[in-house]
């Protein structure tokens, strides 16, 4: 099976993707590449993309990385997944670019990994980019994960790839805004479900959509 030549160990990078899923990332992203570039929503520390900057990077290709950097809702003082070294005391604010720098610039990705600072919302408004593959993997309330969805989704090109992480099929196991927009998606007919890896589902966009 194909697996990504990762120069350090993986596990060192924080964030919530597990290797057999950024192997996943890693396998489709390669493919992908081939059609046109690729784009994440929620980079945080770099870990996916390490795996889909590598497979871009194969492929001579580029993955525009999208985060403000400023954490999700679950990332701030006080929460579940607070992580206290990511908190800018003199700003007041999360702020995990610091860690993606260092992450995208340990795997060698400086020339392939297109990082934007923004709010997905901001960034998506003059986006006309056709993208081969999108990684949602943003904000899990339910109006973060519909941004995501509906600014980004429709720049996929026809057979191109959606891939939505955190997606639970029940609300015992996680929050349900990844499953809900990952069901829209099929319901639209515009998407096919093709895998699911973990918390990690793939979709293939079947005609292009024309805005
Ligand atoms: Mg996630």
């Amino acid at each position: 099976m194909t697996k990504p030549n990762i120069p350090f160990d993986i596990a060192q990078i924080r964030g919530f993707l597990s290797t057999t899923e950024g192997e996943a990332l890693y396998r489709v992203g390669l493919q992908a590449s081939k059609y046109g570039p690729l784009a994440e929503i929620g980079s945080y520390c770099g870990k996916s993309t390490v795996f889909l900057g590598l497979a871009a990077k194969t492929q001579g290709s580029i993955l525009f990385a999208i985060d403000h950097h400023n954490g999700s809702e679950e990332h701030q003082p006080g929460e579940e997944y607070h992580d206290s070294s990511l908190f800018d005391s003199q700003t007041g604010m999360m702020d995990s670019f610091r860690e993606f720098r260092k992450t995208v610039k340990k795997a060698d990705l400086e020339q392939t990994v297109v990082p934007i600072v923004a709010p997905s919302e901001v960034a998506s408004y003059k986006w006309r980019t056709p993208l081969s593959m999108l990684f949602i993997d943003g904000g899990h309330s339910q109006k973060a994960a519909m941004i995501d969805y509906l600014g980004w989704s429709p720049h996929i090109i026809e057979n191109g790839i959606l891939a939505i992480h955190d997606i639970y099929d029940t609300p015992a196991e996680g929050g349900q805004a990844p499953r809900e927009i990952a069901s829209l998606a099929v319901a639209s007919g515009q998407f096919k479900a093709e895998q699911r890896i973990g918390c990690l589902g793939f979709f293939r966009r079947l005609s292009a959509y024309h805005y």
